[in-house]
Parts: structure tokens; C-alpha cells; sequence
């Protein structure tokens, strides 16, 4: 007996054929793809830029019949090389989320959203934009957009706004992550142009990284510092000791927003010591002399800097390395240091990400990096550079295409010969383009306010959780007549609001192109399919140009690829000139195509290459017989800038004070930022993948210092409160050396974070200042906690909070 049973164990456990074990048995996938599940069994695979960050890697969908079964990391795509972050390996489960928006939803007098079709979607939609502009004017309806759908789709969507349904105020979320570097470039260069290539990570032999947490937020980019075999150091300036400034060989843990001191003050340190390229900047620069007398007469004005203990606030009167250590809280000493690791460089690179963009003074700040890079003769050659890293996937194609804050290609909508232009290529008239310049995004939350915007339409973005002051705009949003939100998801906190959700296709469902941060223009494919009866962007917004009567202006504009043939226009003679780039065929094989690009490119001498012929080929370039361009380039390498007179610009303006700094009531600064890799923005997506889901903590955490910690008798996992001038939320204690002494840290991933930021904005970008405000931290008491609890488990957004939401971008 107990043989036998033994026996039938025994062939239940090692049964050899069945579901179970079908799954185990691995086979060769072939495409080199090694062994797979059977199930897994690729037929095709294709490259697709991924759809998350700006880094744009390359990710290899494995297909079946068409359709994506798996995906993994493209290796000889020149971006990643093979590499991709969480999010990468895992952007296929969000299509695939249950939540997904499958059919139009209209809200109903009963104040329920239900199905309609899209004949009656698109009829409600012309009928009620168009008796918003009968009774309150055209101006009166506007749009906010995102940098996750592709160029072909922004250029689209901002043409049909402004040059078919007569808006003006139209404005993007990437107003709240690039807007200062678009701004800061195009005074500095003349143009909006970030002139590094990722070859430049491994070039370098000074890496200098200004409020970026590389390894965080661009996972892939930081490995390819890794790569750098010049043993180079690594500096990060960082209020935060972020995993990038404990991999760097130094880091500076400045004061919150003392950014900007500390650079006028390394200005000033290498001009005393005349550690200027002085060739380079007579050359090519103008402006220095200005700028050398506004640092040696110490800058002027007053300004206390977020000091914890504010009797000890400094002020401002000298850029000379005592005042800016007392700024900053560095030591001279390390000042000094500082200074002269930026001197002794040979190939130094500075990089920015939202640290930087993301203040009160964000724009004279990044130009404040410019400046460095230009008085040290560090941009043009291999391994330098001032260097933004953007931050959605594609931020950069809104930068240029998104008919937004610039005229398509990059142009100036102020000025009447590229109006002229544009109407030319585009067989418009003339008088549809707008001769001002469009709100931003601040500016249409506050038209809402004082009723002079009055229907709005969001594509692609969470408003509702990403805008820095969040409670006013979802107070707003309730005084409009008409919100329109198309998204990949009906449950979004945007979406719930609104009074119409048209349901799109996300990243994988449709084609396009993408540009990421170093300018390449990468191809996005379709390899899925959209779910029920969701509609790719651009054929929404073919379906809007129809029912609003304005088809024939964009009869042209019949399929992705074919408005890419109409950019490519729109882009010669510009800087972004890319009409070389024949087509999507050629981008694919080429691996992505950085701009410039212009049309008789074969012909030209490769005097911008940085990697040699023996590693492009080792990186599987020049896949067909037609000549390729080059894999890596870089702008500025003859020392012309995009002014009329070729010369670049120093800029630079008396540095102000915090906002809004600590006090007796809210004595802690609040910092800001991306918590892991896992997690992308306001989570609409990355909260779909079980895999992402557990990398991070469910729960919002407060990073805490541990002598701030023991002062409040606060541990590791108890409950704080958090609260400003605006807000008021709970959260999970993480005590740690990370932040500083006054200075707490909650990721922006949470929804509730932006019930505390500071509604701030640098006066020339117009981004938010989501950085640094004023906040209190207490601990929930176990008694005090039952009630809060209690309370806020009847509390409407707690409720809402409740069911699955996100957004597939901030
Ligand atoms: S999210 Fe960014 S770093 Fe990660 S795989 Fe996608 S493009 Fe690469």
C-alpha cells in the first residue's frame, strides 16, 4: 500500500507531461533569443523605443502572430547596449490592466459616467468646446498634453487646436519637468538644444551632477557612466545623499536651493584663480565681462537660504567662498575642492535634471551650469558638456513639435515671418496661426479660477495628482464647464472628474517616434492591440479634426508616418533640421537618428563621431548596404552657437530667496523626487505590474533624519503626519541619514504629496517649484491614531484613493 501511494506521489510530482510541466520545459527561441517557455515562443521580434523615461532605450518585442508575447532589453541598440530598468523589462502588463478604457464615457445627469459611441462622443465634444467659444470666445477652451504620446501626435494635436479649433492656451506636463532647460538653452544657444551624446557619459574624466539621482531616475544612463573607464570622478551636488551620490567619488550636500550661490561662487573662485578657457570664450561667448563684474562685485541684494535655524540665515551680499559656504552649509575647503576638480579636468560634463529645473530660480540656475561649462571650455568635444537630462520619453519631441510654448520646428510664435512659414508649409492661412504666445500651464489653472477658461481637454495626463498645487486645481476642475480626459485609463484621478473620457491606446498600441534626451529620434511600434474600442491618439484627434469641420485643413495629416514626412519639413533650415531622416524604415535600421540630420548628410565629412568605426561596428551599425549616419554626435563641436552672431550667451541674475522658507510652525523643508526605478510619475501605469508593485512600499514613506527622528521620538515604520500651508497627510517614517538635519524627503509618486508643495514658479520657465516648501512633522499618536484613521476612512478622497487609479504619465 504504502509503495504504491508512494508511486502515485511520486508520478504526481514528477509528471512529465500536463500544463505544469509543459511551462518548465524550455526551448530555443531562436532571434537569439536563447530558451523559452513554449508559450513564450517568439515567431518576429521588432525593436520599440521604450515609452517611460527619456532615455529611450531600445526594447526587443518578442511577437507572435503580430502581437507581443515578452520583451527584453534590444543589445545592440545604441542607447542601452542590452540594458533596461524595471519598468522597461516590465511595459507590456499595463495594456493589459483591467482598467483599462474601452469605450467612450459620458456623465450623465445622475452624475455617473456611462458608455457612448463615438459618433456621440464626438458630437458632444464639437457641440460643447464650440458653445463654450460662441458665449466666452475661442481663447476660452484649452488643452493640456503630455511628453508620453509621440511627435506625430503632439504636432497634431497642437496644429488642430490652434490652427483648426481657434485655441490658444494650450500647454503640456512638461511644463513641470524640461521647461526650464527648453527656456535656459534657448536664451544661452539661441536655440533649445541639449548638445551631448550618451557616448559623453563614457568619455569624461569629471562627471558633475547637479540635483539629478542618476541611478534613479535614469537607471540605463547610469550605467553607462559605469562604462566610463577613465576612472573618473563622479561629483554630485545633492541636498540628499541619494544611491548617486553614494556611488560618487564626491558628493556636496548643499542647503536646498542654494544651488545657485554655490555656482556663482565657483564662477567667481576659477576667475579669481584664472582657470578660464579665455580663447574659448573670446571666440565664442559673449557676455563674460558682464558676468566676471556681476560676480566681482558680488552680485548684490539680500536673501536667507532655507537654513534650518533661520537666525543663522545667511545673507547674500558676496559670491566669495566664505559667504557661499555659509550658504550652502560646504566648507570652503570643500569649495575649494570643488573648484579645482572642475579645473583639473580635462573632459569635464555637468548634468541637470529636476533638481535643478524644478525652483524658484530654476532658468538663471541652469544657465548658471551653462556659464561653467562655457568659462571652462568644456562643450563641443568628447565627454563634456551642459548636459539636461529630459525627463519623459518624450519631452524633447514636445519641446520642439508640440505647437505649445514654441511654433512648430521650434519656432517663435511672436514672430511674423515663422508664422509666415508655417502657414506657407502647411497651406494655412495665414491669420490661423496665433500671433501670441500661449498660457502655461499655471496660467490656465488660474484662467479657471477667474472664469476666463471655461472647457478644457486633457490628453494623457494626470492633472489631478501631478500639479503642484493639487487641491486648488481639483477644486477648479469642478468649475468648468466642460473636461474632457482621454486616457489609457477611465479610473485615473484626472479622469474621474471629468464630464467626457475618450479612451486611448497606449505606448505598444500605436506608431510614432519618439525623442529622447541626447536628440535621437527613435520609432515607437504597434505590437498590440488597443483594447474594446480605444483609438490610437492621432486617430482621435483625425476623428475631432473631422467632426469639428476642420478635416480639410488636415487632409495631409492621414497617418502617423506620413505627418512625419510633414515635420521633416517643418524642421529644414531649423537647427533641428532632421529632412535627411528618409523614413521610419531608415530610422528603424539606423537605430535611431540623432538631429540635426539635414538632407545631403551622406555627403558630409564625420567629423562629429565619437566612436571610431571599429565600435560602431562592433555595435552592429550599418545593419544595411545604405550608408548610415553617424551613431553618436554632438552639437557645438565648431564652436557655433544658434545666435545670429554664433556666440553663446552668459546669463545671470541676483539669486532670491526661498519661497517659502521653514518657521516655527512648519520648521522642516519638504524635498521632492523619484523614489525607485519602479516607479514612473503618478503610477497610473507602473502601479499595473504585481512585479513593480514590489519594489517599493505600498504606503507613502517620509525620509526623516535620525536627530530630527529622536527629537520627536519618531522610529523606522511609525505613522507621521505631515503637514503645510496647504495640506495635511500621513505617511510612514523612514529614519535615515539620507537627508539632512530640518529637511524631510517624500517621493512624488504618492498622490498625496502635492497636497503639501508650494504652488512656485521660476518667473522665465514657468515650472513649478516642486523642490522645497515648508512643512511640520509629527507622530501620530497610537490613541490619535484609531481617529485619524476612522476619519480618514470616510474621507471622499481616501475613498477614491481606494480603487485602482494612476496615470500613464505625471
Ligand atoms: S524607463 Fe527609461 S531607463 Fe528604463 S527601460 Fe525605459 S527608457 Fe530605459
Amino acid at each position: 500500500m504504502r509503495a504504491a501511494a508512494k508511486t502515485s506521489l511520486d508520478s504526481f510530482l514528477r509528471r512529465r507531461h500536463g500544463a505544469l510541466t509543459e511551462d518548465l520545459v524550455l526551448r530555443h527561441g531562436d532571434f537569439g533569443l536563447g530558451k523559452v517557455p513554449l508559450r513564450l515562443k517568439p515567431d518576429n521580434t521588432t525593436n520599440v523605443v521604450c515609452g517611460f523615461c527619456s532615455t529611450g532605450c531600445g526594447l526587443n518585442v518578442h511577437l507572435r502572430n503580430g502581437q507581443a508575447i515578452n520583451l527584453t532589453p534590444t543589445t545592440d541598440y545604441p542607447v542601452n547596449l542590452g540594458m533596461a530598468c524595471p519598468k522597461g523589462w516590465e511595459a507590456l502588463n499595463p495594456l493589459a490592466a483591467d482598467d483599462r478604457a474601452t469605450t467612450p464615457l459620458l456623465r450623465y445627469a445622475d452624475g455617473n459616467l456611462a458608455p457612448v459611441d463615438w459618433d456621440s462622443a464626438m458630437q458632444i465634444f464639437s457641440l460643447r468646446f464650440k458653445t463654450i467659444q460662441d458665449k466666452h470666445g475661442a481663447a476660452s477652451v484649452a488643452f493640456l498634453s503630455s511628453g508620453q504620446i509621440v511627435t506625430e501626435e503632439m504636432a497634431f494635436l497642437g496644429a488642430l487646436a490652434k490652427f483648426g479649433m481657434g485655441m490658444i492656451h494650450c500647454d503640456s506636463n512638461t511644463r513641470l519637468c524640461m521647461a526650464t532647460s527648453a527656456v535656459a538653452y534657448k536664451q544661452s544657444f539661441g536655440f533649445d538644444a541639449p548638445p551631448y551624446t550618451y557616448q559623453d557619459f563614457e568619455e569624461s574624466d569629471v562627471l558633475v551632477f547637479i540635483g539629478s539621482n542618476l541611478c534613479i531616475t535614469h537607471p540605463t544612463m547610469w550605467q553607462r557612466v559605469l562604462r566610463n573607464q577613465n576612472n573618473p570622478e563622479i561629483i554630485v551636488i545633492d541636498p540628499r545623499k541619494t544611491e548617486t551620490a553614494m556611488a560618487a567619488t564626491q558628493h556636496y550636500a548643499i542647503q536646498p536651493k542654494s544651488d545657485l550661490v554655490l555656482l556663482y561662487g565657483l564662477a567667481k573662485f576659477l576667475i579669481e584663480r584664472d582657470w578660464i578657457d579665455s580663447p574659448f570664450v573670446q571666440e565664442h561667448t559673449t557676455e563674460f565681462e558682464a558676468f566676471k563684474e556681476f560676480l566681482l562685485r558680488n552680485g548684490g541684494g539680500e536673501a536667507n537660504y532655507s537654513s534650518p535655524d533661520q537666525s543663522e540665515a545667511p545673507h547674500v551680499g558676496a559670491f566669495d567662498l566664505e559667504n557661499v559656504s555659509r550658504v550652502t552649509g560646504l566648507s570652503v575647503a570643500q569649495l575649494q575642492r570643488l573648484a579645482e576638480s572642475i579645473h583639473e579636468g580635462k573632459r569635464v560634463s555637468f548634468w541637470w535634471t529636476m533638481g535643478v529645473n524644478q525652483g524658484h530660480e530654476a532658468t538663471r540656475t541652469a544657465q548658471a551650469i551653462i556659464n561653467l561649462a562655457l568659462m571652462t571650455g568644456n562643450i563641443g568635444r568628447p565627454g563634456t558638456g551642459a548636459n539636461s537630462v529630459t525627463g519623459q520619453c518624450n519631452a524633447m519631441g514636445s519641446r520642439l513639435f508640440s505647437n505649445t510654448s514654441a511654433l512648430l520646428g521650434g519656432r517663435d510664435f511672436l514672430k511674423p515671418g515663422h508664422r509666415e512659414k508655417v502657414a506657407e508649409l502647411l497651406q494655412l492661412d495665414p491669420r490661423s496661426v496665433p500671433a501670441e504666445n500661449s498660457w502655461a500651464y499655471d496660467q490656465i489653472v488660474e484662467g479657471i479660477a477667474n472664469a476666463r477658461i471655461k472647457g478644457l481637454w486633457i490628453i494623457g495626463t494626470n492633472s489631478s495628482h501631478s500639479w503642484i498645487n493639487q487641491s486648488e486645481f481639483n477644486r477648479l476642475a469642478g468649475k468648468l464647464d466642460f473636461l474632457v480626459v482621454q486616457d489609457m485609463y477611465h479610473t485615473t484621478e484626472t479622469a474621474r472628474l471629468a464630464h467626457l473620457v475618450l479612451p486611448a491606446a497606449g505606448w505598444g498600441e500605436k506608431e510614432g517616434t519618439f525623442i529622447n534626451s541626447e536628440r535621437r529620434i527613435g520609432l515607437v511600434k504597434k505590437v498590440s492591440k488597443a483594447p474594446g474600442e480605444a483609438l490610437s491618439d492621432f486617430n482621435i484627434f483625425k476623428l475631432v479634426a473631422h467632426y469639428w469641420g476642420c478635416g480639410e485643413t488636415f487632409k495631409d495629416w492621414t497617418s502617423p508616418e506620413a505627418v512625419f514626412q510633414i515635420l521633416k519639413t517643418l524642421s529644414r533650415g531649423q537647427p533641428c533640421d532632421f529632412s535627411g531622416i528618409e523614413d521610419y524604415r531608415m530610422l528603424d535600421e539606423a537605430g535611431g537618428i540623432q538631429w540635426p540630420l539635414p538632407e545631403g548628410w551622406a555627403g558630409q565629412s564625420p567629423a562629429d563621431r565619437v566612436t571610431t568605426p571599429e565600435a560602431d561596428s562592433a555595435n552592429g551599425a550599418h545593419r544595411s548596404d545604405s550608408p548610415s549616419p553617424s551613431r553618436e554626435r554632438r552639437l557645438f563641436s565648431d564652436g557655433v552657437f544658434y545666435h545670429p552672431d554664433g556666440k553663446a550667451r552668459f546669463l545671470f541674475e541676483t539669486p532670491r530667496a526661498l519661497p517659502e522658507s521653514p518657521c516655527d510652525q512648519f520648521p522642516f523643508l519638504l524635498l521632492t523626487g523619484r523614489g525607485t526605478s519602479a516607479q514612473w510619475h503618478t503610477q497610473t501605469r507602473t502601479s499595473k505590474s504585481d512585479v513593480l508593485k514590489r519594489l517599493y512600499p505600498e504606503e507613502i514613506y517620509v525620509e526623516i533624519n535620525s536627530s530630527d527622528a529622536a527629537v520627536l521620538k519618531i522610529q523606522t515604520n511609525e505613522s507621521v503626519e505631515i503637514s503645510s500651508r496647504r495640506g495635511r497627510i500621513t505617511g510612514r517614517a523612514f529614519v535615515t541619514f539620507a537627508v539632512q538635519p530640518g529637511q524631510i524627503f517624500i517621493p512624488m509618486h504618492y498622490a498625496a504629496t502635492n497636497q503639501l508643495t508650494f504652488p512656485s514658479f521660476d518667473p522665465y520657465s514657468r515650472q513649478p517649484a516642486y523642490k522645497a516648501c515648508a512643512v511640520a512633522v509629527a507622530k501620530i499618536k497610537l490613541r490619535n491614531r484609531t481617529a485619524h484613521n476612522r476619519d480618514r476612512t470616510h474621507s471622499p478622497r481616501i475613498q477614491a484613493e481606494r480603487k485602482p487609479h494612476g496615470s500613464r504619465n505625471r
